[in-house]
């Protein structure tokens, strides 16, 4: 298949660049900003701008900018070619333009292209779903390194998202995160968070399950950003002979 790679220099655009042609297909080629002080790397062609690489590629992948949203998708539904959008924090404006590009063309939307990730979120939700909120309390637990602002983080949250959806819940309602001081017991049916910081841990995260009987635990670990290439390309593939819509990762592993 022949996938083309939106910002091409950027950190995800170059190593997106190398699983396209691990993967065994054929990198159409590469646009990058004038701006942005990185030169597309040797090798790949450069495109000047996105409308003529779209007309050489069957899919596009996109980790770029939010700002680039509504452009991109007039661009690549004007010319019918399939668009792999990793791209997060999306404005109303860029959704609605993302939705609207999903009438013309295939184009596959996750803010998490791991597929680990992807597989553990589409589990959380079937274990909150099969054992009783009464019973089994729920807890993710994440650590990322000392560098990271923000807990608990985007994928813990996902994945009690996941699990208060199983249960028929709103996270909202249910999310005991921060514990500190006198907390008082557990309240029943929450949904616990804790977030460890140290070190350069790329990421992990658990979703325990803890009855008085047993504990189920399902743990990731990211070692390289490299996973959430590999998933992008596998996605870009997917697209091929797919009728236009919206899609997530969960469909493209056949877990959504
Ligand atoms: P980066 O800054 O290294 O690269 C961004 C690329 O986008 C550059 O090539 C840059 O030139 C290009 N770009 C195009 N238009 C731009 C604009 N208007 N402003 C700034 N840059 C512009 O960033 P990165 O670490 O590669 O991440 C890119 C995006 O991918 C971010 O939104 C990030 O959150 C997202 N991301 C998503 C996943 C996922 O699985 N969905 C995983 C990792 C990163």
């Amino acid at each position: 298949m022949r996938i083309g790679v939106v910002g091409v220099a950027g950190r995800m655009g170059r190593l997106i660049a190398e699983e396209v042609a691990a993967g065994g297909h054929i990198l159409s080629g590469g646009t990058e900003r004038r701006e942005s002080g990185h030169p597309v790397p040797d090798g790949i062609i450069a495109f000047p701008d996105l409308a003529a690489l779209a007309a050489a590629s069957e899919a596009v992948i996109d980790f770029t900018h939010a700002d680039t949203a509504e452009h991109h998708a007039a661009v690549l539904a004007a010319a019918g070619t399939a668009w792999v959008l990793g791209t997060t924090g999306l404005s109303p404006n860029g959704d609605a333009a993302v939705a609207r590009a999903a009438q013309a063309i295939p184009v596959v939307q996750s803010p998490n292209f791991g597929p680990g990730i992807t597989l553990l979120l589409a589990l959380a939700e079937r274990l909150g779903a099969a054992l009783p909120a009464a019973e089994y309390d729920a807890e993710i637990i994440e650590m990322h390194h000392r560098q990271k602002v923000d807990a608990p983080s985007g994928t813990a949250v996902g994945l009690g998202r996941a699990v208060a959806k199983g249960r028929g819940v709103r996270l909202e309602e249910v999310m005991d995160s921060g514990r500190d001081g006198h907390t008082g017991p557990r309240p029943p049916g929450a949904i616990g968070f804790a977030a460890l910081r140290g070190g350069q841990v790329v990421g992990e995260h658990t979703v325990l399950f803890a009855a008085g009987t047993e504990h189920i635990a399902l743990t990731h670990r990211a070692f390289d950003r490299r996973m959430f290439a590999t998933g992008a390309v596998r996605a870009a593939a997917w697209t091929q002979g797919k009728p236009a819509g919206l899609y997530s990762m969960a469909d493209v592993m056949g877990v959504g």
